[in-house]
């Protein structure tokens, strides 16, 4: 399917490459993931900078800690109870199943380590594929709102499309290529964000703009 690369070129060529993810660490960029969960990154980025200056990034340091301390360091990141919870449930299974080791962990092959993910409790698809793509460099695409709406938005999914079907017209139409996922993910964010907004794209400014438009 040409139009996927297609795009991919256009966003890259105007914002790429975009380095993501914000995150020095798998630890780090794991519990920002489950941190981001309907909430704007920069209400998540107060709540990573409390947990590097109190050293908690890391697997012991987040099985250690009490729920009560974390909750109130993750505060700024909204839904913090229930989040508290995901983080300890993603560490539960973590020393569970592998001794507490990311690098154990990202063993697995890609779709056996996902089955494990979406069994935790507060783990769905859109956070469980950024975990494997971004924190454990596994070739999968990660599908997200903003995918949605610009896809829609170019007849390219319907409003009902599943999560399942999006990914699946990347996984099967591109390369199985982590760089690629890695980029075009963080292009689509941002070109949802910037331009292609909600309430009003902004179609005059996007590199988009003259592939087939239906809005
Ligand atoms: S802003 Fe307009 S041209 Fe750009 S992706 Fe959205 S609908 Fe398409």
């Amino acid at each position: 399917m040409k139009i996927l690369k297609e795009i991919f070129d256009r966003l890259y060529t105007k914002f790429g490459p975009m380095g993501w993810w914000p995150g020095e660490t798998p630890t780090e960029i794991i519990v920002g993931a489950i941190l981001t969960q309907n909430t704007a990154w920069t209400n998540v980025e107060k709540a990573i900078s409390n947990l590097k200056r109190e050293s908690l990034l890391s697997p012991q340091a987040l099985k250690d800690v009490e729920t009560e301390r974390l909750s109130g360091l993750i505060r700024s990141s909204g839904y913090y109870n229930q989040k508290v919870k995901k983080i300890k449930h993603f560490i539960d299974f973590l020393f569970s199943s592998y001794d507490g080791s990311l690098d154990k962990m990202f063993e697995l092959d890609t779709y056996p380590l996902r089955e494990n993910l979406l069994r935790i409790n507060g783990i769905g698809p859109e956070t469980a594929d950024s975990i494997l793509l971004y924190a454990g460099g596994k070739p999968i695409f990660v599908v997200d709102a903003y995918t949605k709406r610009i896809l829609m938005r170019h007849n390219l999914c319907s409003e009902d499309a599943s999560y399942r079907e999006i990914q699946a017209l990347f996984m099967k139409n591109l390369s199985s290529d982590t760089k690629l996922f890695n980029e075009y993910h963080a292009l689509f964010v941002r070109c949802g964000k910037e331009i292609c907004k909600k309430s009003r794209p902004l179609c005059k400014s996007c590199p988009l703009l003259n592939l087939i438009c239906h809005i």
